[in-house]
């Protein structure tokens, strides 16, 4: 077959190679798609307060039906949506979403919060001429604005990396949206590799302690010693902390042991259609 080909042809994959470069060519070839046919919907994952079982919050979780692919977890396509750029429009998608989602509920008397996942591509986006203001910036008012939600029920979730990026463009884009009264998150927090210094100096409200320190809690004494660690310095400088990744009622005590203010995880419910969420409230109360 090769010779079918000529002598010009060089192989330039192995077959291993070949596959997963289709793959991802095909992916991409979906996902570029994908916005314009309506193929994403948010699930929703309820945050707790620890010590009522209150829900207080929900966070907008991201994903992709395709009718080509099936089921494809964000996992798989976030990635791809930000080497490709794409991850712009379709978190500009999310935003709105999210906020008239947060705005239905609040009129339907469930005024939780709703935490949107944002990444460093939003922040990297250069803000030409024609803009009065930073494309994210955009994003986040003209849903706040569309949906006519307050900014009190919108929060936004960022990685300790686009802490560490384009420092004083990510500051002046934080320092703004904490003046519009949007609270901000610290996603993953612990997984990072940035100094303690950014809770200083970034206008942080709220860190969100990642699932691997969660995971092991009631029989691993540093992970146990990490998240008290957290915790505790959280407290002093007023920041508020949401454990992920609950599974199960002894982490649970745990971590109300430890006075984390929020839980998040399997344990109360795993993310749920919008419809369901409805139903999910209905139920009231969290018996913890
Ligand atoms: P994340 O923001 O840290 O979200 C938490 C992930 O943990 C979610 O996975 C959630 O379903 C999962 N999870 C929640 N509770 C538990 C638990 O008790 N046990 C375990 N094992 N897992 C739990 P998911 O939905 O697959 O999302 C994965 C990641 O994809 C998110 O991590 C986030 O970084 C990213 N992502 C999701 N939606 C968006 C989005 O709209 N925009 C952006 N930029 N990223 C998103
Ligand atoms: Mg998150
Ligand atoms: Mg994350
Ligand atoms: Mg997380």
């Amino acid at each position: 077959y090769a010779k079918k080909l000529g002598k010009n042809n060089y192989q330039f994959f192995t077959p291993e190679m070949n596959n997963s470069a289709q793959k991802y060519l095909k992916l991409e070839k979906h996902l570029r798609r994908a916005l314009e046919q309506d193929e994403f919907v948010l699930h929703y994952q309820p945050q707790v307060d620890a010590k009522t079982g209150m829900i207080i919050g929900m966070e907008a979780l991201i994903r992709w039906m395709s009718p080509e692919l099936g089921m494809v977890s964000p996992a798989d396509f976030i990635p791809l949506a930000e080497d490709t750029g794409l991850i712009v429009p379709i978190g500009a998608w999310v935003l709105k979403m999210a906020c008239s989602q947060a705005r239905f509920w609040q009129q339907n008397g469930f005024p939780v919060r709703v935490a949107v996942n944002l990444s460093s591509r939003q922040f990297h986006q250069v803000q030409n001429q024609q803009q009065s203001r930073h494309p994210l910036l955009d994003a986040v008012l003209n849903a706040l604005d569309e949906a006519d939600l307050p900014p009190e029920l919108l929060e936004l979730e960022i990685t300790e990396g686009i802490l560490m990026q384009q420092l004083d463009a990510t500051m002046d884009i934080l320092n703004t949206l904490k003046n519009i009264g949007v609270r901000l998150s610290i996603d993953d927090f612990g997984t990072g590799y940035s100094s303690l210094s950014y809770l200083k100096r970034f206008p942080i409200d709220i860190l969100k302690i990642d699932k691997s320190f969660v995971n092991d809690i009631t029989t691993d004494p540093s992970d146990k010693a990490i998240v008290a660690a957290i915790t505790a310095m959280a407290q002093q400088l007023k920041l508020e902390v949401v454990a992920e990744g609950v599974e199960t009622l002894a982490q649970l005590e745990f971590l109300r042991e430890l006075q984390c203010n929020f839980v998040q995880g399997y344990y109360f419910s795993k993310p749920v259609s919008s419809d369901k969420v409805m139903s999910v409230h209905q139920q009231g109360i969290f018996a913890i």
